[in-house]
């Protein structure tokens, strides 16, 4: 081939990359969003170019939607052991638009030749959007007016149950849920600044979640994340919520695991949140670079686990290995508390006086979470076949239910709910039933009772969900809340094998 020709196909391939390949919002400029039709228009255009993608409908959104994930391998996706398998997934809450734009960009960009080599390596299915309803409307919560991100535990709404049930498929080693914050509160701006980072990342803080996986997590990927993005010129920070300085206090993410991290994490998963900066007045402003800066968080973490990809592999099957055998945590931590750790935290700020960034002193800093109260694990739980809003609350969930079949050896733990108090949960208060157990025999059972084993991957989810005095758990969600009586016995019951 002549070398006229080969500039000519060099031309030709990189103006197919940057004309026929933009993706619907890049096209105006970044001046509209993508929508719902153009999202499902794009994807399909690059699944016809490129045999790395895969498509695949995880369901429906409440008013019908299909919700897709892009399924890259350069084999068979989820057939090769020896690779890792990552979920990206964006857009949970429909006004934060630049993590589906981000998501939008890093599909194309992952067509690219130079990226090619992490597919040796990833599986990745990548998901631009959870809530399309949301979206098409801007709205934060879904058509049935639910925060999806709050709805992970007890999953009632189609967009969560179809991203759960996709997860379980093909039990994703590694997870990155996208979001925005916004800065921009009028509290913040009297005090004459604001949060300042392009690109914010928070990982697993659950004590139940294990603890080499939390470290690595901390100590090596945040670290690692943080200098991809400053490295390609976009500000980053460790996801920090918190009320104004000297008006409560800084902490990490929650530790609650109604939320997309927290409640893969919890099945032993290498569980991240990345939160871009929303737009002040209005979604599309300075969209372009924002969905660039969500782009590269989400490239920074493909790096990262390419690198580190046989680590991450043997901690998280290590790790999952141990919760299915029931070894992993004897102790489960059902309340727990942030605190500090005898630092201050430098946070970096926009001054709306100077006009430029700088750095606010945070003094009640709390990165720390310690437990309250644990429980000992049981060997599993009881639940009243009768009690069907919980067996069918552990049948979405994909738990492993049985029919109880008693043996004279199993000892059985009955919760008696002496009062109700309440307790301060990031800001919320909620109950907090004071609890004394006795043990009752096999004997005494009556009725129906379906047995969840805590020896499964979903064993600490379970025990935090159904533990009575859990602050996460099922009682503290309205519809469930009946089951908690002063003066009355909790319905579910423990096992513990003599
Ligand atoms: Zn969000």
């Amino acid at each position: 081939m002549s070398k006229l020709f080969l500039t000519v196909l060099l031309l030709y391939t990189v103006s197919l990359f940057s004309q026929e390949n933009l993706t619907p919002s890049e096209k105006t400029g970044f001046t509209k969003i993508t929508t719902y039709n153009e999202l499902k228009g794009f994807i399909y255009q690059l699944d016809s170019i490129s045999s790395l993608i895969n498509t695949e409908v995880i369901g429906q959104s409440s008013e019908g939607r299909n919700i897709y994930a892009l399924k890259y391998s350069s084999g068979i996706f989820g057939s090769d052991n020896t690779k890792i398998k990552v979920l990206i997934f964006a857009q949970q809450h429909g006004n934060e638009q630049s993590g589906k734009e981000g998501a939008l960009l890093l599909a194309r960009e992952l067509l690219k030749p130079e990226n090619q080599y992490l597919f040796n390596r990833i599986d990745l299915a990548l998901i631009p959007q959870v809530n399309p309803d949301g979206s098409e409307v801007n709205k934060r919560r879904n058509a049935n007016n639910a925060d999806l991100n709050r709805n992970h535990l007890i999953l009632t709404e189609p967009e969560t149950k179809a991203l759960h049930g996709f997860f379980d498929k093909y039990q994703f080693e590694a997870t990155l849920d996208v979001h925005e914050y916004s800065p921009y509160s009028k509290e913040w701006e009297m005090a004459g600044f604001r949060k300042n980072s392009e690109v914010t990342l928070g990982t697993t803080t659950n004590l139940n979640v294990a603890k080499e996986i939390r470290n690595f997590s901390t100590n090596n990927a945040l670290p690692f994340l943080l200098n991809y993005l400053k490295s390609r010129d976009f500000t980053s920070f460790v996801y920090c919520p918190g009320d104004l300085p000297g008006q409560g206090y800084t902490r990490h993410s929650t530790f609650d695991i109604n939320d997309g991290r927290q409640s893969f994490g919890v099945q032993n998963t290498f569980s991240f949140i990345q939160e871009g900066m929303n737009g002040k007045d209005n979604f599309t402003e300075n969209l372009g670079k924002r969905a660039k800066g969500q782009m590269t968080g989400m490239r920074g973490l493909l790096e990262f686990i390419y690198q580190n990809e046989y680590i991450i592999f043997k901690m998280v099957h290590r790790e999952r290995q141990q919760l299915s055998d029931g070894k992993a945590n004897p102790l489960v931590s059902i309340q727990a508390e942030h605190s500090p750790n005898g630092q201050t935290l430098q946070l970096p700020v926009y001054s709306y006086k100077s006009g430029h960034d700088s750095v606010v002193e945070i003094i009640d800093y709390r990165p720390l979470v310690t437990s309250l109260t644990d429980v000992k694990k049981p060997t599993g739980y009881l639940i009243p076949a009768e009690l069907t809003e919980i067996t069918a609350w552990a049948e979405r969930q994909g738990l492993q239910l049985t029919d109880y079949e008693p043996v004279s050896t199993d000892i059985i733990e009955q919760y008696f709910i002496q009062q109700l108090d309440s307790i301060d949960f990031e800001g919320d208060i909620i109950i907090d039933p004071t609890v004394k157990t006795k043990n009752i025999q096999v004997s005494e059972l009556t009725g129906q009772y379906m047995f969840v084993k805590t020896g499964q991957l979903k064993g600490n989810l379970a025990v935090i969900a159904l533990e009575p005095k859990s602050m996460l758990g099922l009682v503290t969600y309205e519809q469930y809340g009946q089951m908690i009586k002063p003066g009355e016995a909790y319905p579910i019951l423990r096992v513990t094998k003599q």
